[in-house]
């Protein structure tokens, strides 16, 4: 059996974590099968890395004026820990090569701290395991195809992993994290979350792209696409039962029949309101295009009636966007002979996701009223087919997770859950 595992940072955080995952991955080889383990950063080395960055060059965001040069740096965290982890396999007796996602042949497309996996040929992964060894690969990492090293984007050595265990038809794409699985809500922030069995791709792709850290998005859009079942599992659980943690996987078969599946959230959210526009499809259609154009990326539009036969148009963006979003709203505020604009920020989006809500009136009200009790106001509001988010201020953030949570009982097992619901 091929196993793709890979250990985020906080599981390599320290030598004697490194050595304690060494052993996990011995007992596995020891059993007799093939392994490929993709590595994060030890700890907050990625953070550290940024940091530093930031100080040397006067930068809050120095991947936006050094994106090469962050990709150069950023690599070597992971590089440092695909190599010592590599030491620490072979002290155990085993042999272990570690590989750079260059080496590893890990395509990616030019777009320097945000690449995308454009196709792996690790014909050295193969050889090595060919030859008996266990492969270590860098995560979050690949080579452009003008030959540059490229990072995929924070987070996204889960995304190294799924790919590797496409490419190589594993049997086996296992996460090992710092938490037992794919909670119902993140654990840190709602205390009676629990840990879901079993997830939809769709779902845990729409609860990742909603702030679920655990997952990087890209993960999972290549697992849903390539059938790569994955199974999310705590790393610091000296446990090797097979079914522990959450799969992630397509077949709905033994999926749990709830209303809300997860919730997920996101801070930094602003929202820009445009009173007195001009109503019809022109206008609007013009702000989006000036929005486009100036690179922002707008997150929720709503239209409501200001009277007069006049509209007010509400956009949200991400707080990092505002001031651009602002400029070019106030200029066509101007041309549009359109009155204010009214700002909010640091709000927060609550995403509630399910399947189980499809056909099922009445969810958004009920979310509604928890949140109006635990005296949480709403001011946006989006739906998709999967899912309803809702935007909050960023100090309620904790407050409307957890009420929604209650609300849906969704820390208690799935028959009760039903029930409770009647
Ligand atoms: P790693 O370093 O292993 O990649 P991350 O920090 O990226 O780990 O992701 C794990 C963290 O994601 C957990 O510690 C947890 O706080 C957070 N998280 C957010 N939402 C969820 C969720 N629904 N289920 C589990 N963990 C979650
Ligand atoms: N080390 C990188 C980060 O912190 C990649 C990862 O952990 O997946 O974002
Ligand atoms: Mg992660």
């Amino acid at each position: 059996m091929l196993i793709v595992q890979k250990y985020g940072g906080t599981s390599v955080g320290s030598p004697e974590r490194i050595r304690a995952v060494a052993a996990r991955v011995a007992r596995a080889r020891r059993r007799g099968d093939d392994l490929v383990v993709v590595v994060s950063a030890m700890g907050h080395t990625t953070d550290e890395l940024v940091t530093l960055a930031g100080r040397v060059t006067g930068h809050e965001r120095p991947q936006n004026a050094h994106a090469r040069e962050m990709d150069m740096l950023l690599t070597a965290g992971e590089r440092i820990a695909s190599a010592l982890l590599t030491m620490a396999i072979r002290e155990e007796g085993l042999e272990a090569r570690s590989f750079t996602g260059s080496q590893a042949a890990i395509i990616t497309d030019t777009r320097h701290t945000a690449a995308r996996i454009r196709e792996i040929r690790g014909d050295r992964v193969r050889q090595a395991l060919a030859e008996g060894c266990v492969a270590i690969v860098a995560g979050f990492q690949g080579v452009s195809v003008e030959k540059e090293i490229t990072t995929l984007g924070r987070g996204g050595s889960d995304t190294s992993a799924v790919a590797l265990a496409a490419a190589l038809k594993a049997d086996r794409c296992e996460i090992f994290t710092d938490v037992d699985g794919v909670f119902t809500a993140d654990p840190r922030r709602v205390p009676g979350a629990r840990v879901i069995r079993r997830i939809s791709h769709p779902e845990m792709l729409e609860m990742a792209a909603s702030g679920a850290q655990v997952m990087h998005p890209r993960a999972v859009d290549i697992g849903a696409r390539f059938g790569v079942d994955i199974r999310v599992l705590s790393s610091f659980i000296d446990n090797d039962d097979p079914e522990r943690g959450t799969l992630i996987t397509s077949s709905k078969a033994g999926m749990e029949e709830t209303v809300l599946t997860g919730l997920a959230s996101q801070k930094g959210q602003s929202k820009l309101v445009l009173r007195g526009m001009p109503a019809g499809m022109g206008p609007v259609s013009e702000v989006m295009r000036a929005l486009a154009s100036a690179d922002v990326s707008v997150d929720m539009v709503n239209e409501a009636s200001d009277g007069d036969g006049r509209i007010q148009l509400q956009v949200t963006v991400d707080d990092g966007d505002a001031e651009k979003a602002r400029g070019v709203l106030r200029d066509l505020a101007q041309r549009l002979g359109a009155g204010e604009l009214e700002e909010r920020h640091g709000l927060a989006r609550i995403a509630m996701v399910g399947t189980g809500m499809t056909d099922r009136p009445g969810v958004y009200a009920r979310a509604y009223r928890a949140l109006f009790e635990a005296g949480v106001e709403v001011h946006g509001v989006s739906t998709s087919a999967i899912s309803i988010t809702v935007l909050v201020d960023g100090a309620h953030e904790n407050d409307a997770l957890r009420a929604i949570h209650q609300c849906f009982h969704m820390g208690e097992e799935a028959e009760t859950q039903t029930v409770a619901e009647r």
